[in-house]
């Protein structure tokens, strides 16, 4: 099976600034950013979209949210968004899930 994009900027195939990895979680930011803070968290499994995510998945999904928080702090926000479309009517352009953090600025809700 071929690499999804962030499975590629995971393994360093593509560029990306990557601000946080270990060995389950990769986090860089968003080549175009909506907020001063903008990272995606994405799990090195290639787990396609929220709804595919299965209670093997638990822990391993836990722990974006972990890495979040780390980000989050990395960057001193205090108040921040953690954002995951699933299918492209709600958003979703790259079907390997992935964790919005997106903070910096006031955040509208709702999103619209
Ligand atoms: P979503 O629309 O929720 O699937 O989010 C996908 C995000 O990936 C968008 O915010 C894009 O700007 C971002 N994105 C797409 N390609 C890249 C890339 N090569 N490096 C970093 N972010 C990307």
């Amino acid at each position: 099976m071929s690499k999804t994009l962030f499975q590629k900027i995971a393994d360093r195939e593509l560029p990306a600034e990557i601000v946080y990895e270990d060995d389950r979680a990769v986090a860089f930011r968003d080549i175009n950013p909506q907020a001063p803070t903008h990272v995606l968290v994405i799990p090195r499994k290639p787990i396609t979209r929220p709804d595919e995510i299965g209670e093997e998945d638990e822990a391993l999904v836990g722990h974006l949210f972990v890495v979040a928080r780390k980000v989050a702090e990395q960057d001193g926000l205090t108040d921040y968004r953690l954002v995951m479309n699933n299918g492209a009517g709600a958003g979703q352009s790259v079907f390997h899930i992935h964790l919005h953090v997106l903070g910096g600025r006031a955040l509208q809700w709702p999103p619209g």
